[in-house]
């Protein structure tokens, strides 16, 4: 057995790792370089025609967006991921293909056609088994990871070497993106009991989040001032997660203050007049896609719905499918000046709706602006945090005198804590860590961390790994 990193050995994007088992591979996701790797060639720069299937830990665009490229390069093999995976992923391929591709809505469609056929979607927690042309066996399984709807880290349990079967084979884990623990909406991850090799993501290897709860007060304050002093509540958020837990965070909020019960929101103003816009297609069908798959929800959520409300979909929650639509919501904020929250694509202010109504109403002092994710360099949103008097955008110089926040404890992946948590619960093993999908000092860190609760373990730093 052996692993190769193709992707996300340095960075955080273009997740990519195989597996070889004797003369054939299989694939652990097929991401998008994006940000400072952004200009790497996309081409499939590797040797596919022994990889017997793809699998898809999640469908994040850094961890599947390559798949066209893969596709060109001529991979026709099943892509195994879990149903609400499955079910995401042609809405997630055909809102990149447009963006990065350029490809009209006929080119697009041919394309998802394609993948269709290709993907067999797995129920979490099912086994299934894979025949190599060697006639060994591979068993595979999606754990729940709570990072994001559908999103697993992968069990592969091999055969011994010189045996067909795998029943008491070397088990590999390979962690995808884990979430954060404690979060509402997304599950906490469950260690696998037993684990001989562990592949484990480290984005926040080095870095500790702040607490659901202290995310939820920032929230209520800004706006219980915005309902004060009026403007509308700019949200720039990413389609998948961050969207959606915004979403349900804000109904709790509302459902509170409608309540009295909350000390933390002045009943004083007028919550439950407060629209909330949601400004993006993909995030419209993405959300459905979250009421669909609700018994894969975590607890707190699942509780919501049984005492009769509804998290992602409440009355005071307005979505705007058509460009038109979206252009005449623009025009009447910035002409009226009423309170609104509007949360819009892209969460790295790098196109997308949100564009639009940064360009009408950054130059309004009522307007804030909360940035809930992490902003790459380069970008609009980071401009912003460092508080400008003015940007361009659209090909225009626009004054900024909105306020500008930022709202930490809404990231979708698990911090230092989480990550160590999530390896000290691992009762038998690993005896081999691999630590990708983060940088040089994440990596490290983690590895330091990793090493007094696993004393045993080899554990590598891919990021500084000699390669052949
Ligand atoms: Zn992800």
């Amino acid at each position: 057995m052996n692993i190769i990193h193709h992707g996300a050995r340095t960075g955080v994007t273009g997740s990519c790792h195989e597996i070889r088992i004797g003369n054939y591979g299989l694939l652990i996701d097929c991401g998008l370089f994006q940000g400072e790797e952004g200009g790497r060639l996309l081409d499939i720069d590797f040797p596919i025609e022994h990889i017997r299937a793809l699998l898809l830990t999640h469908c994040h665009i850094d961890h599947v967006g390559r798949l066209p490229w893969l596709l060109a390069a001529g991979f026709r093999g099943p892509i195994y991921a879990t149903e609400a995976t499955a079910a995401l992923l042609p809405l997630m391929l055909e809102d990149g293909l447009k963006i990065h591709l350029g490809l009209n809505k006929v080119q697009c469609s041919r394309f998802t056609q394609l993948v269709q056929q290709l993907l067999k979607p797995i129920p979490f927690d099912c086994r299934v088994e894979l025949i190599l042309p060697s006639s060994e066996l591979v068993s595979i399984c999606f754990r729940p990871a709570g990072h994001i709807l559908g999103s697993a880290y992968i069990e592969l349990v091999l055969p011994e070497e010189g045996q067909i079967s795998h029943s008491c084979g070397r088990k590999v884990v390979f962690s995808g993106d884990l979430g954060s623990s404690n979060t509402p909406l997304h599950v906490d991850p469950q260690s696998p009991e037993q684990i001989d090799t562990l592949v484990i993501e480290s984005t926040y290897g080095n870095k500790q989040h702040q607490s659901v709860c202290h995310r939820e007060r920032h929230l209520t304050s800004l706006i219980d001032r915005s309902l004060k002093d009026g403007g509308a509540i700019l949200i720039p958020a990413f389609s998948v997660g961050r969207t959606q837990e915004l979403l349900f965070d804000i109904e709790n909020l509302i459902a509170k203050a409608m309540k009295g019960i909350s000390k933390q929101v002045d009943s004083t103003v007028n919550w439950h007049q407060l629209p909330v816009i949601l400004d993006s297609p993909l995030a419209m069908e993405v959300t459905q896609q979250y009421v669909t798959f609700q018994r894969l929800w975590a607890k707190e959520a699942k509780q919501r719905v049984i005492s009769g409300r509804h998290p992602l979909s409440f009355e005071q929650c307005v979505t705007i499918n058509q460009h038109s639509d979206h252009i005449a919501l623009v025009n009447r904020l910035k002409a009226t000046g009423e309170p609104a929250i509007v949360v819009a694509a892209s969460g790295m202010c790098a196109g997308g709706r949100i564009m639009n109504y940064l360009e009408s109403l950054l130059p309004e002092p009522q307007t804030d602006v909360v940035m809930v994710g992490y902003q790459a360099r380069g970008t609009l949103g980071r401009q912003l945090l460092e508080q400008p008097k003015s940007v361009d955008i659209n090909n225009r110089r626009v004054e900024v005198n909105a306020a500008i926040h930022s709202l930490s404890g809404y990231s979708a992946h698990a911090d230092q804590d989480d990550l160590i948590q999530f390896v000290a619960n691992i009762k038998n093993g690993p005896s081999q860590i691999r630590i990708v999908h983060g940088d040089v000092a994440a990596q490290e860190a983690l590895a330091q961390k990793l090493a007094v609760v696993k004393p045993d373990c080899e554990i590598i730093v891919t990021a500084s790994e000699t390669l052949d």
